[in-house]
């Protein structure tokens, strides 16, 4: 069922402690922890604690939650005291989405390069 914790999903261990990380921040329904493959000098995922396959269908399913999401993206930012940085969601293993539970990357502390957008 949507929303519940997926027994193969490596966020959802995270979520349940099962798999250590550096945490930056967390809310009661949201975890920001840094990526362990940093891509910049800040590069923090932020993720539900609830299971989705991908941003949209968590959009979808909890409108609140995904803003949520958005929110402590920016407060991500704000914590590490960058003011320039990207906010990317991979959906689909051809677009490079590797782990199919929602999250958004945030990454700054440099110039970043040019991307597709
Ligand atoms: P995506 O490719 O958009 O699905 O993003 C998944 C991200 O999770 C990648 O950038 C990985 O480097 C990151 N990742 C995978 N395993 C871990 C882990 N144990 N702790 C932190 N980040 C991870
Ligand atoms: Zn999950």
């Amino acid at each position: 069922m949507a929303g519940e914790p997926q027994s193969d999903c490596l966020f959802c261990k995270i979520v349940a402690g099962e798999i250590p990380t550096t945490v930056v921040r967390k809310t009661e329904d949201t975890i920001a922890f840094r990526d362990i493959h940093p891509q910049a000098p800040t590069h923090v995922l932020v993720i539900p604690r609830v299971h989705y396959p991908n941003a949209a269908a968590l959009a979808a399913a909890e409108p609140a939650l995904a803003a949520e999401l958005l929110t402590e993206a920016g407060e991500v930012a704000a914590g590490e005291g960058i003011a320039d940085y990207r906010m990317i969601f991979n959906t689909g293993a051809g677009a490079g989405q590797t782990v199919f539970h929602a999250h958004v990357h945030v990454l700054g502390g440099e110039p970043l390069r040019e991307g597709l957008v």
